[in-house]
């Protein structure tokens, strides 16, 4: 069988298709740069009525982007982040928010699943307050995790509790947030602002956009000089109209909740098939668009020869097994019947 799908990211998957149709809508016409285009103004518009307050919205190229220039707004450069220590700010951002939020430390832990606990986040707040040490300002969490997990209603309000108490700053890294949001089926509201959340990296590249990660403020204090953040990082957009056109398509019909919806689907068709094999140990709870699977080392370079493409992330046998937005049935199910086959 010839493979044009795979297991390796949500991101590489294309454009989807409705997201294409906006990002051209206009393409004749000559319209202002950086922002100050009709369209930008409407997905400020309806991005304020998606979150049901008066948010204050940027664009940003990338998630790093996103999520290092938002970290930059809430910190110090002589203070700290706590963040999981399997968080892409940690793992995968080459030290960008060190480095844009001007030397600010990023203070790991070791949570269960991917998530951050009130207790360690508070453990880590309380152990020092002397000079010597970078003082903790913000928490990072990331909704879904980077292990495909979702933090619940009830754990983000005992996160929202520590917050509170220590008068700390939340940032949340929503490179998947649609994911979450399909999975609890609740308001976008329900698991941002009304949760303490101060900035929000809301992700569209990997639920179908050609780029363009918005970072949308709850509370307008911390947005103050934001857009020079923005221009200083390299990262403002001057045809900012197709970054913009393309999240219209995206929020267009709930396409953004349809698209996530479906790649969690088919991951749990995935993990489905994957649970009852012999020889397969699923590592986390299956909550978003992924499945983690440890397979024999003879299934792995099996599957490899056979074409497929995925990630070993966890130590030499634990495979991320990533579903996107365009991800087929009849992919999972070739999938799932080729290592079948090869676990005899
Ligand atoms: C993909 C991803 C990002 C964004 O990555 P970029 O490559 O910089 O766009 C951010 N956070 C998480 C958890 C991700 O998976």
């Amino acid at each position: 069988m010839h493979k044009n799908q795979h297991f390796a990211s949500d991101n590489n998957a294309g454009i989807c298709p409705s997201v294409l149709a906006t990002m051209l809508q206009n393409d004749s016409q000559h319209l202002s740069a950086y922002g100050e285009d009709p369209l930008t103004a409407q997905l400020i518009a309806q991005t304020r009525e998606l979150f049901e307050t008066d948010c204050q919205v940027f664009m940003v190229y990338s998630g790093t982007a996103a999520n290092s220039l938002s970290l930059s707004a809430l910190v110090q450069p002589y203070q700290s982040i706590v963040a999981h220590q399997t968080a892409h700010i940690q793992v995968d951002e080459c030290s960008a928010p060190e480095f844009f939020t001007g030397g600010a430390k990023l203070i790991t832990v070791a949570g269960e699943h991917g998530k951050l606990t009130p207790q360690q986040i508070e453990a880590v707040v309380t152990q020092r307050d002397d000079v010597h040490f970078p003082r903790v300002k913000a928490i990072s969490l990331t909704q879904s995790t980077e292990m495909g997990t979702v933090y619940s209603v009830e754990e983000l309000a005992r996160i929202h509790e520590v917050k509170q108490q220590y008068s700390l700053r939340l940032h949340m890294d929503g490179a998947r947030f649609a994911n979450a949001v399909a999975t609890l089926g609740v308001a976008p509201r329900q698991i941002t602002w009304e949760v303490g959340v101060d900035v929000l990296s809301f992700g569209g590249t990997k639920n179908g956009l050609m780029a363009g990660e918005m970072v949308v403020f709850f509370n307008p204090s911390y947005a103050e000089g934001f857009e020079y953040r923005i221009k200083q990082a390299g990262q403002l957009a001057s045809k900012m109209r197709y970054l913009s056109g393309g999240w219209l398509g995206l929020l267009a019909d709930e396409t953004w909740l349809k698209n996530a919806r479906h790649a969690n689907d088919m991951a749990e068709r995935l993990y489905q098939r994957l649970k009852r094999m012999d020889g397969v140990r699923i590592l986390f709870p299956r909550q978003a668009n992924v499945v983690f699977a440890e397979l024999p080392t003879s299934a792995i370079e099996g599957l490899y020869a056979l074409g497929w493409h995925f990630y070993i992330f966890i130590g030499k046998n634990g495979c991320r097994l990533m579903c996107a937005w365009d991800t087929l049935p009849e992919t999972v199910d070739a999938f799932a019947d080729d290592l079948q086959v090869l676990l005899g």
